[in-house]
């Protein structure tokens, strides 16, 4: 057994109810977990024993078993830290995962092919470009792998020869890489500053199904799905790629879609009814909901932990979709019928 873990012990000891050392690698004091007892303030039914060379952690009361570590984690999550950190250090072998290191990792994603454009984060803070992006409140850790591109069109013809035939009217354009999960990109979409037609423009350099942020989320996790890459930064664990995540078969159902909030859109509503009877489990709006994407719900004020929650308060899936999908439209069954084809804002090459 590591000193460390006695140390650490006695670090959180003040922080538990009646702590005491009954004996020689025996701690006893009342369960964090369970309170111990309500109507007892003497009870304390929990210990810390040693078991071959480590410290573990039982409760009597209501059976709770846990490693030092966790007990540790549990009652003080800043003082695990530091336990994890000074174990690392000594090189005592752990159970516990790798220390966290209390700093943000600089991600360094390859440019690979985009290695001759220069990164939003490249740019000086007064540039256009990067003001566009700051003004549509874009995460800034985000700027390292968002790009300018000055010429889309030729740009593109360097990686695809001949994409565009012509160069008439190439303008700048935001390129936004798709990686795989090694980080390779295989596809991107480049979105216009100004207001160049279509507003999206995706190129593909593999063929794989379009899916934005690969390289970002985990998959063992829920997986929120929105339409907008961009849209996809303010959430967490997201990839953008809506119609397309049956290609993700990973994900089975593990996941839930964020469509952007086109009650009017009537495209939109038939797509939305599709992946109700699907099955899937798919956000719709509130009513109150003014905005149409998650950005520009960031941009009108809400944040980031406000739209977490929305999403939460508002994922309906079966007969609860059906019913709240009903009120939600705002479109009538006939024009779903008829479908005018939107024009659409985004091109996929
Ligand atoms: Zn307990």
């Amino acid at each position: 057994m590591s000193y460390i873990d006695s140390k650490y012990l006695n670090i959180i000891g003040p922080q538990l109810l009646k702590f005491k050392k009954k004996g020689d690698f025996i701690w006893n004091f009342r369960c964090p977990y369970c309170g111990d007892s309500e109507k007892s303030r003497t009870k304390a039914r929990g210990y810390v024993f040693r078991k071959k060379n480590d410290l573990f952690y039982k409760c009597h009361n209501c059976g709770v078993g846990a490693t030092l570590g966790n007990l540790i984690k549990y009652v003080d999550s800043k003082i695990h830290k530091d336990y994890i950190m000074e174990r690392y250090r000594s090189g005592v072998e752990t159970s516990d995962p790798k220390p966290e290191f209390n700093f943000d990792v600089p991600v360094f994603r390859k440019k690979g092919v985009f290695k001759n454009l220069k990164s939003i984060s490249d740019l000086s803070t007064d540039h256009p470009a990067r003001k566009i992006i700051e003004e549509r409140l874009i995460p800034s850790e985000s700027f390292s792998d968002l790009y300018l591109c000055e010429s889309f069109y030729k740009f593109t013809n360097t990686l695809v020869p001949n994409k565009f035939p012509s160069l008439d009217g190439d303008h700048p354009r935001l390129l936004i890489p798709f990686r795989d999960e090694e980080g390779n990109i295989f596809a991107y979409q480049g979105r216009a500053f100004g207001k160049e037609q279509p507003k999206y423009i995706t190129i593909k350099l593999e063929d794989r199904s379009r899916v934005f942020g690969l390289d970002r989320i985990d998959k063992s996790k829920h997986v929120y799905v929105v339409e907008g890459p961009l849209d996809s930064l303010f959430i967490d664990n997201c990839i953008a790629a809506v119609g397309t995540v049956r290609e993700i078969p990973e994900l089975e159902n593990n996941f839930t879609l964020v469509p952007d909030n086109e009650p009017r859109n009537a495209e939109v509503v038939k797509q939305i009814k599709r992946h109700i009877d699907s099955g899937y489990n798919i956000v719709l709006w509130p009513d109150s909901m003014n905005w149409k994407d998650i950005n520009d719900m960031i941009i009108h004020g809400y944040t980031k932990s406000q739209i977490q929650e929305i999403i939460t308060d508002n994922t309906f899936s079966g007969a609860a979709a059906q019913l709240r999908f009903v009120e939600w439209k705002k479109v009538d069954e006939g024009s779903m019928e008829r479908t005018i084809r939107q024009e659409r804002t985004s091109l996929e090459l």
